[in-house]
């Protein structure tokens, strides 16, 4: 039953690009950079680039990121390290990915947020031709801070500009980092003037901070949230996702690390799935977790019981939440009937 639900493990939702960059991948790119980094094998760099199971809190968990976001300041590196993970998701099986990054902390060096995008665009069109995905495509995260106002509007300009554009592989944005210092209402002259030029967005809500975050989100127009973990503390905000049909991001190792989720014995899933909510399963960061789609499943198979009927609907739901036209996600439900026909049976 283990590994049987493992093969449910086709679409991944919510996959940060500098949280999944694989050891291997940075040494290499660290030695063509001459970037000296603290250790210089793979196994010695993971403690650097992972987050402990006993990490404090999500505060500690984000600091994981500087050392992988050190190497990714140029177009050649950002380029290559999408195409890298789209062959390691193809190697995993799956089918359909939604890459995020924030262009705004690739700006380090000499890439404006645009040459950024336009990098990892690159990185998505190589990365595909080499791989069996159906498809990828690439979510731009604004990041909560104090004073980057101006560079999150540029972020949703960037987003505009490229989903306008057939087959570029943008399809939404993100809102990303410390929700517990950066509350989401901070950022609602960003999500008006996304939603005033119909840029869809998700928003991480329900993680640091509680439902009314989450509720904050859905009142500025969010289509789907990141986690929303915390919405099991609000029945008239689980109420409302069932209403709006607004799906769930959900990430249990990550969820557990940042404590988000005291452990998988309360971990809202079932509820969620019982009471209508559309939740689907993501990894959030291979890397800084050290997890896999796969190994989400597994998890959740062996600690969770999770049914079988229940892996199918999580893999559904992935479909029906996709930033894809509808005749897109026809077409991705056909690809993984015809690929995996087991899972319907
Ligand atoms: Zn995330």
């Amino acid at each position: 039953m283990v590994s049987t639900l493992a093969q449910y493990a086709v679409i991944d939702l919510h996959l940060h690009l500098d949280g999944s960059l694989s050891p291997a991948w940075m040494l290499e790119w660290a030695e063509k950079q001459q970037i000296e980094l603290p250790a210089h094998t793979p196994e010695a760099l993971l403690p650097y680039v992972s987050a402990p199971q006993d990490c404090s809190d999500l505060n500690e968990y984000l600091r994981c990121f500087d050392l992988p976001l050190s190497l990714l300041q140029t177009p050649e590196a950002l380029s290559a390290a999408v195409a890298d993970v789209l062959q390691r998701l193809d190697q995993q099986g799956l089918i359909y990915a939604e890459i995020r990054f924030a262009p705004q902390l690739h700006t380090g060096l000499a890439m404006s947020q645009e040459d950024a995008v336009q990098a990892a665009l690159t990185g998505l069109q190589n990365g595909l031709a080499n791989t069996q995905l159906f498809k990828a495509n690439l979510i731009l995260c604004c990041m909560r801070a104090a004073d980057n106002k101006a560079e999150n509007l540029e972020t949703i300009r960037l987003a505009k500009k490229y989903l306008a554009k057939a087959e570029a592989g943008v399809v939404a944005i993100d809102l990303a980092g410390a929700e517990g210092l950066f509350p989401t209402n901070n950022f609602a002259e960003e999500f008006h003037y996304a939603s005033e030029i119909s840029v869809p967005f998700t928003i991480h809500a329900g993680e640091a901070a509680g439902a009314e975050s989450v509720q904050q989100a859905l009142a500025l127009g969010a289509s789907r949230i990141g986690y929303g973990i915390r919405s099991i503390e609000s029945e008239s905000v689980m109420a409302q996702l069932v209403r709006q049909e607004t799906p769930l991001e959900m990430c249990p190792c990550s969820n557990l690390q940042t404590k988000a989720a005291q452990s998988l014995k309360d971990y809202p899933l079932r509820r969620f799935l019982t009471r209508g909510i559309v939740a689907t399963l993501n990894t959030d960061n291979m890397t800084v977790s050290q997890t896999s789609l796969q190994q989400e499943y597994r998890l959740l198979a062996q600690e969770y019981q999770l049914s079988r009927a229940e892996a199918k609907q999580l893999m559904l739901n992935s479909i029906a939440a996709a930033f894809l036209p509808a005749e897109e996600k026809m077409a991705l439900l056909n690809t993984i009937q015809q690929r995996y026909p087991q899972l319907f049976e």
